[in-house]
């Protein structure tokens, strides 16, 4: 068996500052692989996580980007390629919102879910796929959610529904430059430890539902960090167009 090949070039991680996107640095640190990832507001966090990566002798760069915002997104790109040519990108930043039932959703909580899981998504992509071609190739991965498949009903359908929109995101562009040496997978990553569950205003939520997951345990953001690092190698290169269940079974 050949060899696994971790991505040559600079990866971009979005929401690289905790949860599963600081996971998704480390592990890729880890391996050698130069990372520039961004962050919204936190700061402190984004510091300690290029710390963790500067200490394993890794270049990281941190990122004070709003992937909903063009200009933030256009800075991210033009920082990253200090780092070299950008040939992966993880579309991880997003944000969820406290449950609630869809008749009592106002829209500004659904564009604020639009604007950062799914504008955002598509303003990376966008910058990413145009260097990766100019640089012969490139992957792709885009975080998605189980809940784009099990709806979230009694919690947050519009999040589940920005979710569906990433992965038609995936197969379409993957469709698209298939052909030009660029790859486009997902992952959607079940009931994971994180801190976006408080966020929503809901911390033991992995504990409350952990026991409706088939391995009767919630996830950690390490376990699907595992699994964007093989979807960026190339030992996936002839994976494109899906995405990948990280869910326990459920
Ligand atoms: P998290 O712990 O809340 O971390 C979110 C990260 O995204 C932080 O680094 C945050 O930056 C960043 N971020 C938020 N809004 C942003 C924006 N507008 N622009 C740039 N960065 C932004 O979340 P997580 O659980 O790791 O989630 C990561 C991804 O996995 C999300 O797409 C989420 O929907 C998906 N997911 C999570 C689970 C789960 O159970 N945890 C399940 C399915 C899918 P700051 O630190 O600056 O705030």
């Amino acid at each position: 068996m050949r060899d696994v090949q971790q991505p040559q070039g600079t990866v971009v991680v979005t929401g690289g500052s905790r949860g599963i996107g600081a996971a998704v640095v480390q592990a890729l640190a880890a391996r050698g692989v130069p990372v520039c990832f961004s962050y919204a507001t936190n700061r402190e966090a984004a510091e300690f996580v290029a710390q963790q990566a500067a200490d394993l002798g890794t270049p990281v760069l941190a990122v004070r980007a709003d992937v909903s915002d063009e200009a933030d997104v256009r800075h991210l790109f033009a920082r990253a390629e200090e780092l070299g040519p950008v040939t992966g990108l993880v579309n991880n930043a997003g944000v969820n919102a406290p449950a609630a039932c869809v008749v009592d959703i106002d829209a500004a909580r659904v564009r604020r879910l639009l604007e950062v899981n799914v504008v955002g998504a598509f303003l990376c992509a966008r910058e990413a796929v145009t260097r990766m071609v100019r640089a012969g190739g490139g992957t792709v991965v885009n975080v998605s959610s189980r809940a784009a498949v099990l709806g979230s009903p009694g919690e947050y359908v519009d999040y589940a529904a920005s979710k569906a929109a990433v992965d038609a995101l995936t197969v379409g562009l993957a469709r698209e430059v298939a052909d030009q040496g660029v790859r486009v997978v997902g992952v959607r990553p079940g009931l994971i430890r994180t801190d976006i569950h408080a966020t929503a205003g809901d911390p033991g939520r992995v504990e409350r539902l952990q026991r409706s997951v088939p391995m009767g345990r919630g996830g950690e953001a390490a376990e699907v960090a595992e699994a964007v690092v093989w979807l960026l190698s190339d030992a996936a290169s002839y994976v494109t167009g899906t995405t990948l269940d990280v869910s326990g079974g459920r």
